[in-house]
């Protein structure tokens, strides 16, 4: 939240702190952040967990300002969305792209990607950032805009997950908002028909007469998907909310139309975690009914499966019980629209894991971004599937997201990575442009005081 006490003077004695405390590190001793919430789906081991030295950014997750005459707001990069948006959106404002989930921050975005329901219209969060203030692995604190002399780590900061340096501020576009978002769920019987809508809207901006200011959907089968198309509006016949006992993704099959407020549209997912909730009860009516509403947020969901993943309860529990062991199949992958029924019926086939997230995307430039090249122009839809599945007889954890890379790969697609990767380091380099990031590692953490992008994105360290 905007918060009175950091004014840009403080800002800059606490990166002046930081920068000593950074230059201070042992030698030797991998650098983390201390942050007291993630999103990332990697989880290390408890020795590791325990072990891993954070440096204390706690001062950098507030918005320092918000600028209604020009549209920007310079923000804090460990600032969370939830924060972010409460600053924003009392000047009827709110970034271009507001990832779903409350604790993501907006330097975790740009350095990981991010992506909504805005992002065929708006890009990736990214792309409506104009300056980054980054604390660099050689120790540095410089300024990256497109145009100066660190425009290529600008423009090589999005998919480098914290590996060149940590961005301590952010100067954001902002863009005009109506109270209401007017949603209309639009059913389809095939993925072909569904792909084909989406490019319609992608060509059009609108769906049946209707404003696609905003463009997501759900795919419960290959006969049963659903986009929802949601406008920007001055009014609301009524107003669902979806963070007490009703739950938005059942709302999708359910309802023709509905009427959100802005922030409540902003956050439709988070209060289930889309629908992650599921396993711990929070769906039944019953547990609904006594779980304390501040608790059904997403980062509580991921702090319990973070228990779970740390002291294998679950993975216990199906030894004992002689049950096969499960994957977790826990990604987000972007595929050309023209080739995203295909995605889905290999999915169907070969994880079979239901329901799907779309969301569809299109960069906002017309540069491609050297770590993550999505084509400039190209319509993907964004597929993200979280949660787990028996593994076959005899294979190994891994089988099934390596089919996932192989098939992303085959459709000319795109793996983020927040979570577990399993590619050889030559394939990895490959996918994510090992020579223009090898380039920005010499000239920005030259000695590797910070871990290199393989060895955090795919060997889990
Ligand atoms: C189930 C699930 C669903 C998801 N769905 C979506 C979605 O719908 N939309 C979406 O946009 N994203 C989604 N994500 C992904 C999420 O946006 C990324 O994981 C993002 O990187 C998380 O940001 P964070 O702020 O929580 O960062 P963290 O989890 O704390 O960190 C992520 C990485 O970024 C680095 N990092 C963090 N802050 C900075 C900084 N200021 N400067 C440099 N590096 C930094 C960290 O070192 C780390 O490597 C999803 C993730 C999960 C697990």
């Amino acid at each position: 939240m905007l918060d009175a006490r950091v004014t840009v003077g403080t800002h800059e004695a606490e990166v002046a702190r930081l920068r000593e405390a950074y230059a201070a590190w042992p030698p030797g001793v991998p650098v983390r952040l201390a942050k007291s919430t993630s999103n990332l789906f990697r989880f290390r081991g408890a020795a590791a967990a325990g072990a891993a030295a954070g440096l204390d950014v706690s001062a950098f997750g507030h918005v320092l300002c918000v600028d209604p005459a020009t549209r920007t707001a310079r923000v804090g990069g460990m600032t969370t969305y939830e924060d972010l948006c409460d600053a924003t959106l009392p000047h009827q404002l709110m970034p271009l792209v507001v990832p779903q989930l409350k604790t993501i921050t907006l330097g975790g975005a740009v350095t990981g990607l991010g992506i909504e329901s805005t992002s065929l219209r708006s890009g990736l969060p990214h792309e409506s950032v104009t300056e980054l203030e980054i604390l660099t692995g050689d120790g540095r604190v410089i300024r990256a805009t497109d145009d100066n002399e660190h425009a290529e780590l600008f423009r090589g900061f999005p998919n480098s997950y914290g590996t060149l340096g940590y961005t301590l501020s952010l100067t954001i576009e902002l863009e005009p908002v109506r109270p209401f978002v007017h949603l209309r769920h639009f059913p389809f019987g095939s993925a072909e028909a569904c792909m084909e809508a989406i490019s319609q809207i992608a060509a059009e901006g609108s769906y049946h007469g209707h404003k696609a200011d905003f463009l997501d959907g759900t795919a419960f089968a290959l006969d049963e998907l659903y986009l929802t198309v949601g406008a920007f509006s001055d009014v609301a016949p009524w107003r669902s909310d979806y963070t007490g006992q009703q739950i938005y993704y059942q709302s999708v099959r359910r309802d023709k139309e509905d009427f959100l407020t802005i922030r409540n549209y902003l956050w439709r997912w988070d209060t289930d975690w889309f629908w992650c909730s599921r396993p711990f009860g929070v769906q039944k009516p019953m547990v609904r009914r006594l779980w304390p509403r501040r608790y059904r947020r997403s980062d509580v969901y991921r702090k319990l499966v973070a228990l779970d993943r740390r002291y294998r309860l679950t993975s216990r529990v199906n030894d004992k019980r002689n049950l096969p062991q499960r994957e977790a199949v826990i990604q987000d992958v972007e595929i050309p629209v023209e080739r995203g029924a295909e995605f889905l019926r290999f999915f169907a086939a070969n994880v079979g894991m239901s329901p799907v997230w779309m969301c569809p995307l299109r960069l906002r430039g017309d540069r491609a971004w050297p770590l993550y090249p999505l084509q400039p122009g190209e319509v993907y839809v964004n597929f993200g599937f979280w949660g787990t599945v028996p593994l076959p007889e005899g294979q190994a954890d891994g089988y099934h997201n390596r089919l996932v890379e192989d098939e992303v790969g085959r459709l000319g697609g795109h793996k983020s990575l927040y979570s577990t990767s399993f590619y050889a380091e030559d394939e990895f380099y490959q996918r994510y442009n090992g020579e223009a990031y090898r380039a920005l590692k010499r000239g920005y953490d030259g000695e590797g005081r910070l871990l290199g992008l393989y060895e955090k994105c795919v060997s889990g360290r």
